[in-house]
């Protein structure tokens, strides 16, 4: 109990520190990115290549302040009754779009009944778009991604499974932490987030991986009033 309590006076100060900070960050950069485009219309071919990385090098920024602010800012968030299935209806434009683009595709399996569960549906579509993007970023183009939900007695499942390149069982359990990263572009920031957003739903998130064959993300979510751990 002890560990738990420090871990909230920390969270809560590292979400204030994290507010300020990245306020102060994100407007200068906006007018670092402003001003290297209006520089760039008057480059060189070679030149232009630089533009590019320095372009590419603050968007990576941006993604790791955003990141770091939505995970820092580990708020009582309000909650609603909704469906987990309408929210992945929702998402559909979104993920086929993402999937195409790297000629992957979705096989989407909704179970027919789903029961409501208490959700915050900006958090919980972040969960699904970091998991979603997990799985594609970890497959070669045809790589099919499953997603699927199953409504079970005390709990709403989703599955989010692909044909990736998995995860060696040494590096399983340093997924959720903050910055652990494989990735030449990434932030490390994903899981940990999602992570902080099931717990903050009553869930619990396991992964299961075979390297060569694929990875498969599963999220329980308790329904409310439901005694399940
Ligand atoms: P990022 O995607 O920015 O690297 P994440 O926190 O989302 O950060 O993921 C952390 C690491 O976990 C990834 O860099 C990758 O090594 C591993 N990982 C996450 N999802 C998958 C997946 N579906 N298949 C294989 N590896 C994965
Ligand atoms: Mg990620």
């Amino acid at each position: 109990l002890k560990d738990e309590v420090n871990r909230m006076e920390r969270l809560s100060l590292v979400g204030q520190m994290a507010a300020s900070i990245t306020h102060e960050i994100r407007n200068p950069m906006a007018v670092i990115r402003g001003f290297v485009q209006l520089l760039n219309e008057r480059s060189s071919p070679e030149q232009q290549s630089y533009f590019r990385i320095v372009m590419d090098e603050l968007d990576r920024a941006n993604a790791i302040i955003n990141d770091f602010l939505s995970l820092a800012q580990n708020r009582i968030v309000e909650k609603e009754p909704c469906q987990l299935n309408d929210l992945l209806s929702e998402l559909k434009p979104l993920l086929w779009a993402d999937a195409n683009m790297r000629g992957q595709s979705i096989d989407m399996k909704l179970s027919d009944e789903m029961d409501l569960l208490l959700m915050n549906i900006k958090e919980i579509k972040q969960l699904l778009l970091n998991l979603a993007r997990n799985g594609m970023e970890a497959m070669n183009d045809k790589g099919v991604l499953k997603i699927e939900t199953r409504n079970m007695r005390d709990m709403v499942q989703l599955r989010i499974e692909d044909e990736g390149v998995g995860i060696a069982p040494e590096k399983l359990e340093r997924l959720f932490e903050p910055f652990y990263t494989t990735k030449a572009k990434g932030t490390g920031l994903g899981l940990a987030l999602c992570l902080s957003i099931v717990e903050r739903h009553n869930g619990k998130i396991n992964v299961e991986s075979t390297p060569g064959i694929g990875t498969v993300f599963i999220v329980d979510f308790c329904k409310p009033g439901r005694n399940c751990w």
